[in-house]
């Protein structure tokens, strides 16, 4: 059995693949680009059928981070021009979800820079998760505020987040090459207390920051290790300002193959496309569709709702449709608390549940 197919055997059972079967996929040719998205398909339609499920994110606070994270235009010191502001009031951040739902999204994802909230900044974004359940009783909420200190994960819970994100980004290796002020065992006991919470966990990683082949499948196992929901693959967008300024190391074709190797070490998790997917991928975008189930709407949107409309057309022309908010995302045996929070809407089910 040569390498694809045993990977396609592997992830269509959910079973892991090996650390050098993990490697050969990064390692495989131009040549053999297409039988390699094509295997990663095989896996994603068994799982996820042709569904892209959308994410939309909301930005309650930007910038002035007290973090180095080197990769970050919001870091300590940088001289990227991005907007600052402090934390948006929550019927802001319920108005802006509205333009990424109007647009198709089934997940809405507040983020807010900065190392981790206070339990003052915890109080406010339970206001702001309150206001967007309000308005949007079928949306998934996903908090995304950094390390979270004890209790704060049970408090979102209790407030009505289904999901947190903090990813892992690159390996406990070199993961002192991209950050100073805490560490990747910080970002593992976060994943950790957001799952023992009861919120379903999304950690992934940015590719293009330097790593080796290795660092890469060793963040992936490690991302698999702790069995998140949903993984987010970022490709850095080497900001001006920051310490990887500079840094464009991806081809479309490189994205691709990394794409894969995800899907495959993961075979039944959301594997979704996000930070830089159009600049790293650019033409070959419509392909990412094959291997990644789910995307980021593009900045596209506007105040009036109109919809990410380049992205709906690279959807719709691919083969493939948009995930309506009635389905389950995941397949039947990892269907957890989003799912059942979502089923309880209108019932007496506690949020909590
Ligand atoms: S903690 Fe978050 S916002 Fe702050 S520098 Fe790191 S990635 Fe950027």
């Amino acid at each position: 059995m040569d390498l694809l197919d045993r990977l396609v055997d592997k992830g269509l059972r959910g079973a892991r693949p090996t650390r050098e079967e993990a490697l050969a996929v990064l390692a495989t040719s131009d040549d053999e680009l297409l039988d390699v998205v094509a295997a990663a398909g095989r896996v994603r339609r068994h799982w996820f059928g042709r569904r892209v499920k959308l994410n939309y994110l909301v930005n309650l606070k930007s910038g002035r981070c007290p973090e180095d994270c080197f990769y970050c235009s919001q870091r300590l010191g940088s001289k990227a021009e991005v907007l600052k502001y402090t934390w948006l009031r929550p019927e802001e951040a319920a108005e802006a979800a509205s333009a990424g739902v109007a647009g198709g999204a089934k997940r809405v994802c507040l983020v807010a820079s900065g190392r981790g909230p206070t339990d003052r900044d915890v109080d406010r974004v339970s206001r702001t998760i309150e206001a967007v359940r309000d308005k949007h009783p079928e949306v998934e909420v996903c908090a995304c505020l950094g390390l979270l200190s004890d209790g704060q994960a049970a408090r979102l819970r209790e407030a009505g987040a289904d999901a947190y994100n903090h990813n892992l980004n690159t390996s406990e290796a070199t993961y002192g090459d991209i950050c100073t002020t805490h560490g990747y065992e910080d970002r593992v006991a976060t994943v950790r207390e957001a799952r023992s919470a009861g919120l379903s966990a999304c950690s992934g990683l940015i590719a293009g920051m330097g790593e080796s082949d290795g660092d890469l499948v060793d963040v992936v196992f490690a991302l698999r290790d702790l069995d998140p929901d949903s993984v987010p693959v970022n490709f850095l967008m080497p900001f001006d300002g920051t310490p990887l300024e500079g840094t464009w190391e991806l081809t479309p074709a490189r994205a691709l193959r990394i794409l894969a190797m995800v899907r495959f070490v993961c075979p039944d998790v959301e594997v979704r496309l996000a930070g830089g997917r159009e600049t790293h991928l650019r033409s070959l975008q419509p392909l990412a569709l094959h291997v990644a189930n789910s995307i980021f709407l593009g900045d596209y949107l506007t105040s009036e709702g109109q919809a990410g409309q380049e992205d709906l057309a690279m959807i719709a022309d691919a083969g493939f449709e948009v995930e309506g908010a009635e389905t389950d995302t995941l397949p039947d045996h990892r269907d957890g608390l989003v799912t059942v929070r979502r089923r309880g809407v209108g019932t007496d089910l506690p949020p909590n549940a």
